[in-house]
């Protein structure tokens, strides 16, 4: 009986003292809340409204959401992570935002430079694409494109394409998020003989996807010079209809502003205006010819605006007035524009060539300083595309969007304010990972969502379709601009 009861003191304290070690254990193992993802030591560029940066920082992210941002030794001890990506001489800073592209034009990237825009348009682009363009193009298109935007840095994307349904598709292969709009124009293409045939494709795209966490389907009326009003009106009704974004061209040349006057009596955005276009979500590409009361109307529509100063710049169209647009405090990103008028996607140079051309443009090198380029490429990027709840800086509660940059070789020797490096200094190829809500797409500047010996070899295949196409094209817009001329 003693003995029985010795024992059984014994087992009870043998139970005790092993809970009690494996609570010691546990929690040594197990310092703080689990989560799923830490990305830390480098300075965190949040780009909150105050446009905090802090100098060690860290984020923590659990499955696709923040859940804390801060100095690196409080996240540590706060948190432990299924995986850490440790980013000392990295900054850490929300993924870029590409307000305006038209991704599979990848595969046109120098095919024909330093022309007028409608010889560039007419013989090569409008050519290239009435031979080469098909579901298989703009998938090998896509590839390559989310391959560029994966290893320089952009993690969202507006598109304005044909085929937009395999876009997505290739687009949630990669893992980038995008607003994809489904292109309506009034002439045939490669998708749709007919306004209302791309109309009933864009419809039939935007019920597909309009649940989507990573794309958001939109409606892409090319532009209005492009288009009847019945079709532009056409096209509000349907973007309306499912509360998605509508995407546009608007006021990109003088030309435009003159055939609108002639046509409508009118400038590009009130003629818009008159037809109700911008009684909804929008978003406007270029809006380089502007005057008060066009501004005023974006204005008051809340319109977004793509600001895209490369394909500004190479095609001569002009120089938006950003500096006024955000002054009068209207809705604005930045765009790279397609690859064919650019050439790469590349938004560090697309922030670098904002700040330098309002600069020389007003002659004032106040009126964008790197602050200002950076947001225009992260939060102002994502408000004009009305997705500043989610995402374009990095705070709690937003989607775990982030890149690294390398800031430690010569080049970038010494920092002492890392959003000027960001701007003035680094370039895509700086960018070292990669995350879209929270799923890691490039780590150590290894792309792991999309394979890169296959991608660049289909899409050197599908150039050389291309070269064919325009060889043969060029001969007959050359025969077509010999009649003209002997006119
Ligand atoms: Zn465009």
């Amino acid at each position: 009986m003693r003995l029985t009861g010795l024992m059984r003191i014994g087992v009870v304290a043998l139970a005790l003292i092993t809970v009690v070690a494996f609570a010691v254990l546990t929690h040594v193992a197990r310092p703080g809340e689990r989560v799923s993802l830490l990305v830390t030591g480098g300075p965190v560029v949040t780009m909150d409204t105050n446009a905090t940066v802090i100098a060690d920082g860290a984020v923590a992210v659990n499955g696709t959401t923040i859940v804390a941002v801060g100095p690196r030794a409080d996240i540590e001890a706060r948190y432990a992570a299924a995986t850490v990506i440790d980013v000392h001489g990295q900054i850490i800073l929300p993924g870029l935002i590409n307000t305006h592209t038209h991704v599979p034009m990848v595969l046109y990237r120098g095919l024909a430079d330093d022309l007028a825009l409608m010889d560039w348009l007419t013989k090569y682009i409008f050519p290239a694409e009435k031979a080469t363009v098909s579901p298989e193009f703009v998938r090998i298109g896509t590839r390559l494109a989310a391959l560029e935007m994966i290893q320089s840095g952009t993690t969202t994307f507006a598109d304005m394409y044909y085929f937009e349904s395999d876009i997505a598709e290739e687009t949630r292969a990669a893992g980038l998020r995008a607003v994809l709009g489904q292109s309506v124009i009034q002439f045939p293409v490669a998708d749709a003989a007919t306004p209302e045939a791309a109309l009933a494709r864009a419809e039939a795209f935007i019920t597909k996807w309009k649940d989507d966490p990573l794309v958001t389907p939109a409606v892409a009326p090319h532009s209005p010079y492009t288009l009847d009003g019945k079709t532009l009106q056409a096209a509000r009704a349907l973007a309306n209809k499912y509360n998605v974004p509508l995407l546009i061209h608007l006021a990109e040349t003088k030309d435009e502003i003159k055939t609108v006057q002639d046509a409508h009596h009118s400038t590009p955005a009130r003629y818009l205006e008159s037809l109700g276009v911008w009684s909804g979500r929008s978003l406007a590409a270029h809006a380089v010819w502007l005057d008060a009361a066009d501004m005023q109307v974006l204005h008051d529509r809340g319109v977004g605006l793509a600001h895209n100063p490369e394909s500004n710049m190479k095609l001569a169209s002009g120089i938006a007035a950003v500096p006024e647009w955000l002054s009068r405090g209207m809705r604005a990103g930045l765009g790279t524009d397609g690859a064919a008028s650019n050439n790469d996607l590349d938004m560090f140079e697309a922030m670098r060539m904002a700040a330098m051309l309002h600069k020389v443009a007003t002659s004032d090198p106040r009126v964008m300083p790197a602050r200002t380029a950076l947001e225009l490429a992260t939060r102002r990027g994502a408000e004009a595309l009305g997705l500043g709840d989610r995402i374009g800086s990095l705070e709690a509660g937003k989607q775990a969007d982030i890149i690294t940059v390398a800031v430690d070789g010569a080049r970038q020797t010494p920092m002492f304010d890392p959003m000027s490096h960001l701007v003035y200094v680094s370039r895509g190829d700086d960018v070292r990972t990669t995350i879209v809500a929270g799923r890691v797409l490039m780590d150590r500047g290894l792309v792991r969502s999309v394979r890169q010996d296959e991608v660049l070899r289909d899409a050197r295949a599908m150039a050389d379709r291309v070269r064919v196409a325009v060889q043969q094209g060029a001969g007959s817009a050359a025969g077509a601009g010999g009649a003209a001329s002997a006119k």
